[in-house]
């Protein structure tokens, strides 16, 4: 039964279909293992009218995992995420069988849905364009870039924008949209080819974090005037010596902490006033849905300036749901170019 192809749901006799799906076995301690993760198969009760049966074609693999793992699940329960699927079977009117959403179903093959949570893609989506960029630069973390520079750090032409965790899914869009918006654009990455790509995508200047001997000098190198806007993906260490080249007035936001999701125990200052108060600094963080009601917008903005080759984009793929873990896993640990995706 798990051999089945994809696209042919396995309707046992009585019309159900079995699932697969990825449970959070041990809440993480430290860095995550494979071995805190269970495959569970679960049997799907028939549609009722309303309903639709949907197959996951992308899922994502995101680092808010980690903390949202932590903070909102109990261990049995199936790990949080979203995905690409296809409509399969329908009994609601509203979706025709073979059309594309983007659902928030955690990580599972197949799954029931009354409708109320799916979005379908934007109908101006060409059919050349992968559905999986629906999960990356024209969904959650292309829409986080688009709204923590506008309404977040408020970047303005001629301004020098920092970026870390710069290749990633979000990182890579903040520096596109910062060209696009005539700033100049620094970014830092854990790997030469990352550094490579980046400058291929037009950011001014980038740096291998890992391997520059001093970060305060490499910031200061890249732009030696400082920065009005810095977008922090990282936290930790790299936002604590980052925050002392700000500009006077200029404006953090803060993102992601990725540096600090597997620390057993929490790190320990340096602490921020001292510099917010001396350059007399903006520090915001913000979540990405605080602008769900503009979600329109800014994917319609996204996909017009990816239609354009004016926002290009990579994607780190893993072939096989059974791979998840393992491509959660490598993203934590800085394996993905661009946004990390799991096909089915
Ligand atoms: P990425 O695609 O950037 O993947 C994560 C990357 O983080 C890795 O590739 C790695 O790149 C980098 N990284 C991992 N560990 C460290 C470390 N210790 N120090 C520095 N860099 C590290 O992920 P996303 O683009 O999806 O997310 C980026 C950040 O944005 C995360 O912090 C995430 O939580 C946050 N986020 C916040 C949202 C919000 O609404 N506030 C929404 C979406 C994301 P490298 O090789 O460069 O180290």
């Amino acid at each position: 039964m798990l051999d089945r192809p994809r696209g042919q749901p396995d309707l046992s006799a009585c019309g159900m279909v079995t699932a697969k799906a990825w449970v959070l076995k041990k809440h993480f301690e430290g860095f995550p293992k494979t071995s805190d993760f269970d495959l569970k198969k679960i049997e799907l009760p028939k549609l009722k009218d309303g309903e639709v049966l949907l197959e996951s074609v992308f899922l994502s693999v995101d680092p808010y995992m980690r903390p949202y793992s932590q903070r909102d699940m109990k261990e049995g329960d199936i790990m949080i995420g979203t995905q690409v699927a296809r409509i399969i079977e329908s009994k609601n009117p509203a979706f025709v069988v073979g059309a594309f959403v983007v659902a928030n179903s955690g990580w599972r093959t197949h799954f029931v849905s009354n409708g109320k949570e799916l979005h379908s893609l934007p109908s101006s989506w060409p059919e050349s364009l992968p559905k999986s960029l629906a999960l990356g630069t024209v969904g959650m973390p292309g829409l986080t870039a688009y709204f923590g520079l506008l309404e977040v750090c408020k970047m303005k032409p001629g301004e020098t924008v920092l970026v870390n965790a710069a290749a990633g899914a979000v990182g890579s869009v903040v520096g596109q949209l910062a060209k696009i918006g005539g700033c100049k654009v620094v970014g830092s990455a854990g790997s030469d080819e990352k550094v490579a790509y980046l400058k291929k995508i037009g950011f001014d200047e980038a740096f291998n974090y890992k391997t520059v001997t001093s970060l305060k000098e490499a910031l200061h190198k890249a732009s030696p005037d400082g920065y009005d806007c810095f977008f922090d993906n990282v936290g930790g260490e790299f936002a604590s010596v980052a925050i002392h080249q700000m500009k006077k007035y200029g404006r953090i936001a803060v993102c992601g902490a990725i540096s600090q999701y597997n620390d057993s125990v929490p790190q320990k200052g340096p602490y921020v006033q001292f510099p917010m108060i001396f350059k007399e600094l903006q520090m915001e963080g913000f979540i990405v849905h605080r602008w769900n009601n503009r979600r329109e917008e800014g994917q319609k903005a996204l996909l017009k300036w990816v239609l354009e080759g004016k926002i290009k984009y990579h994607e780190q793929i893993t072939e096989g749901f059974e791979n998840m873990p393992a491509a959660f896993i490598g993203m934590l640990k800085g394996e993905n170019l661009g946004k990390a995706i799991v096909k089915v």
